[in-house]
């Protein structure tokens, strides 16, 4: 048995070692303890139970040969919801979460009068965004697709745990909208978006989906099919919302441009101050 205070410590210690950010050791206990930090600290002192110790030492080996903490536990959060992960889904990241408050913000402000808002998330993968969208938004009418069965299976696990209403269809892009004639107020994709040959983490390029990941030679691959596939579903006054790389603002700036020039369009910034989202707008 070994007491709180000493166990962490050597974990972070480790983590030093190996290159993972030693907060990982305390957020990685606060899950698995299911116990707020502060009361994890009023009891540093304290032995830690034989099972707790088990499964933390275990995690933590896994953690630290790169394996993220999220697929040690099987979930992660995302806008306060519990999101189940695994291989087959990105898991869900911080800009995201920006992402879908400026989606939120945005439908309040465009579409006031509108009873049903009906919307879409292209390349669902583990349901976050439109999981988040259906619950935080009662009028949203949500639909998501993926091209990955495996990841829609874990989509649909969430949705059920979330009690979140959605639609799902298997299909590649908008093709499977077009071929069921939807019309939509809202288009949300965050694709693929990195450049085939970049050089990434580990605990990226190794636990994670690359048909999550990687978006042909530039990363603009999804944003060319969407752009030019786009008006035949949307509505007239609607809009479309895309995460994107943060170093892709000129061109994309020049690809919508060219193929959807009749389209006011925003790139705005996360949290980091990095450009991230992009929103384009029909009518609006
Ligand atoms: N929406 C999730 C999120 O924001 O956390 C996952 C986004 S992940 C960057 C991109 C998703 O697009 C993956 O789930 C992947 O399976 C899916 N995808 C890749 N190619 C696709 C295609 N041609 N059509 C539809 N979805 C695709
Ligand atoms: N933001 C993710 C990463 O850096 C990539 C997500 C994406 O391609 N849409 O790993």
């Amino acid at each position: 048995m070994t007491k709180f205070s000493r166990c962490v410590k050597e974990y972070e210690k480790l983590c030093r070692r190996n290159d993972v950010p030693e907060e990982t050791v305390m957020a990685f206990l606060v899950e698995l303890s299911q116990k707020e930090r502060y009361n994890l600290y009023a009891n540093f002192n304290e032995e830690m139970p034989a099972q707790l110790e088990a499964e933390f030492r275990a995690g933590m080996e896994r953690i630290l040969k790169q394996e993220p903490m999220a697929h040690v536990l099987g979930y992660s959060w995302f806008y306060g919801y519990k999101m189940i992960v695994n291989g087959n889904v990105l898991i869900p990241r911080y800009e995201t979460e920006e992402l879908c408050a400026q989606i939120l913000a945005r439908t309040d402000e465009y579409f006031a009068d509108l009873e049903t808002i009906e919307c879409v998330d292209i390349g669902t993968g583990s349901g976050a965004i439109a999981i988040v969208l259906a619950k935080e938004e009662p009028r949203i009418h949500m639909r998501a697709t993926d091209i990955s069965e495996e990841a829609l299976a874990t989509a649909m696990e969430n949705a059920k745990l979330n009690e979140a209403e959605i639609e799902f269809t298997a299909g590649d892009m908008v093709k499977p909208l077009i071929a069921q004639n939807v019309k939509l107020d809202v288009l949300v994709c965050n694709p693929p978006y990195i450049p085939a040959h970049e050089e990434m983490e580990k605990a990226v390029v190794d636990f994670e989906p690359h048909v999550a990941l990687f978006g042909g030679d530039d990363g603009l691959f999804f944003y060319r099919e969407i752009f030019r596939d786009c008006r035949s579903v949307m509505k007239k006054k609607s809009f479309m919302a895309f995460e994107m790389g943060w170093n892709q603002r000129e061109h994309i700036s020049a690809l919508i441009e060219e193929t959807l020039p009749e389209c006011r369009y925003e790139i705005l910034k996360d949290m980091n101050g990095k450009d991230r989202m992009l929103f384009v707008y029909f009518g609006l």
